[in-house]
């Protein structure tokens, strides 16, 4: 294994150690030839198909895809085969991966105002393509790392695999390039739009959303005792942004065809828009102020009362603000010949069980014990209950780094796993999404009162505000279509 992880690098790197750039014009030396990039994007896309599910609505699928071939078609590789892909995740995010593999999240989708803003945003991202930043940004830093995704990618299933993924993901393509990349990605993205006659400034529009977001959710952070997101880390650098931006879209404006109209489609947009999903997604499992209802798997759990919530593909995991516990939730198709204490020994391997009992939690079989687990990576004390539930095994895992850490959240761990339940009829009406829904404003709509009849958590007043492009004081203009969720 190790010996064709070398020769991938080095038959990489005399193949194709120069090439010259699309946008430039000039020599890059860049590692991967384009059929090697076009194939490096095709391996990444399956894996981020993997971890993200397609949003179900062909039509606005159609939409985005239109939006960003138009734009691709006056792009400096107008050659390429872009797809435009809308995923089902509340995050708010847009990545690009080599070869013009384009995503956007609905999340990101519910922000924007304007078809010229999400033009704006595929523009972007197409920026990265056409410019090669991936490519150029692993070449230049990442010579083993390249290897590393090569490899990973074409033996998929291991575990390596996904963690080489996020490694590739995490580092360059959902935090961004660096702040000349993310730049550059922004000056070609406003030169797309101008050649495909969408307003420039729609550039400035989107930035404007991104940094209220990160505004926002710094305070939310704060609240939450968790680090706050970041989008491209376009915000945490140079104060001079704004200006070289401005002067970007500026130069780009001059670019439009003399007589085109600089188009916008705010009122198109969000029509479209109209029910989108907005937040946790009923497959994933939905968080009602404390309560965790899961439609598809049928259950329902309490959560401890401030304790930060992640829910990740594969389990949950819950955090108290102090970060010194922590609970995961997962779960496992059931093997019937095991007693829930079997599965504990088993196929858990907690082989030094104390404080054990067996339990009957809502009419499911259950059973639970504390294990410490010492070697020579960590030291774990853990409070662990499994549930039989239909034909699947539940496993709340509560851990800390010592006994006496334990013993102070044991009940908050086990109270927890007690609460778990079948989902009942009246539970199944509150585990449906939320939506957005477009109104008209009228005179005297005030965010303040649309806020009271909201189910938003978290002021309801300044999310709203976010959605529609009024942040941090704005309100509604009278006749104006507005976005409020149900
Ligand atoms: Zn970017």
């Amino acid at each position: 294994m190790k010996m064709k992880y070398l020769i991938v690098i080095y038959t990489l790197f005399f193949i194709c150690s120069c090439a010259v750039n699309p946008v430039t014009g000039k020599q890059d030396l860049v590692l991967l030839s384009e059929s090697d990039e076009l194939a490096l994007g095709r391996k990444t896309n399956e894996e981020v198909l993997k971890q993200y599910t397609i949003y179900d609505n062909p039509v606005l699928q159609n939409y985005v895809q239109n939006i960003g071939s138009k734009l691709a078609a006056k792009s400096h590789r107008a050659n390429l085969n872009y797809q435009f892909t809308v995923l089902d995740s509340k995050e708010v995010n847009a990545f690009a991966l080599p070869g013009g593999y384009v995503y956007v999240t609905r999340g990101l989708m519910a922000y924007l105002n304007s078809e010229a803003e999400l033009a704006a945003v595929l523009g972007h991202e197409i920026g990265h393509v056409t410019a090669r930043h991936s490519v150029r940004q692993h070449s230049a830093t990442q010579l083993t790392n390249i290897g590393a995704v090569l490899t990973s990618i074409f033996v998929p299933g291991i575990t390596q695999a996904s963690n080489q993924l996020v490694q590739f993901a995490g580092g360059a393509l959902l935090r961004g390039y660096g702040r000349t990349h993310e730049l550059e990605a922004d000056r070609l993205g406003a030169e797309y739009l101008a050649r495909t006659n969408y307003n420039p400034e729609a550039m400035l529009d989107v930035i404007r959303v991104l940094k209220n977001q990160e505004l926002f959710d710094k305070d939310l952070a704060k609240a939450e005792g968790r680090e706050p997101r970041t989008y491209h880390g376009v915000f945490s650098t140079h104060p001079d942004n704004d200006t070289r931006l401005q002067e970007v879209v500026a130069t780009a404006k001059t670019l439009s065809e003399a007589g085109k109209t600089n188009y916008v489609g705010h009122d198109e947009y969000i029509s479209l828009i109209d029910k989108l999903v907005f937040g946790d997604s009923p497959r994933d499992g939905i968080l009602r102020g404390r309560q965790f209802f899961h439609e598809g798997l049928g259950f329902s759990m309490h959560f401890p009362e401030q304790w930060n919530v992640s829910n990740q593909p594969d389990r949950l995991i819950l955090n108290p603000i102090t970060g010194d516990a922590l609970i995961q939730i997962s779960t496992d198709n059931l093997n019937k010949s095991l007693s829930p204490r079997d599965y504990m020994i088993q196929r858990l391997q907690l082989t030094n069980l104390t404080n054990e009992s067996a339990l009957n939690i809502n009419g499911f079989a259950a059973h639970t014990g504390i294990s410490l687990i010492n070697n020579k990576q960590s030291s774990i004390a853990g409070r662990f209950t499994v549930i039989y539930f239909q034909k699947r095994v539940y496993i709340i895992a509560g851990m800390t780094k010592d006994p006496d850490t334990l013993a102070k959240y044991d009940k908050t761990i086990t109270d927890t796993a007690k609460s778990f339940h079948a989902l009942t009829n009246d539970e199944k009406i509150l585990a449906k999404p939320l939506r957005i829904n477009i109104v008209k404003a009228k005179n005297n709509t005030r965010f303040a009162s649309l806020a009271k009849q909201s189910p938003l958590e978290n002021n309801a007043e300044s999310q709203l505000r976010l959605l529609n492009a009024k942040y941090p004081t704005g309100e509604p203009v009278n006749n104006s279509l507005i976005k409020i969720i149900k």
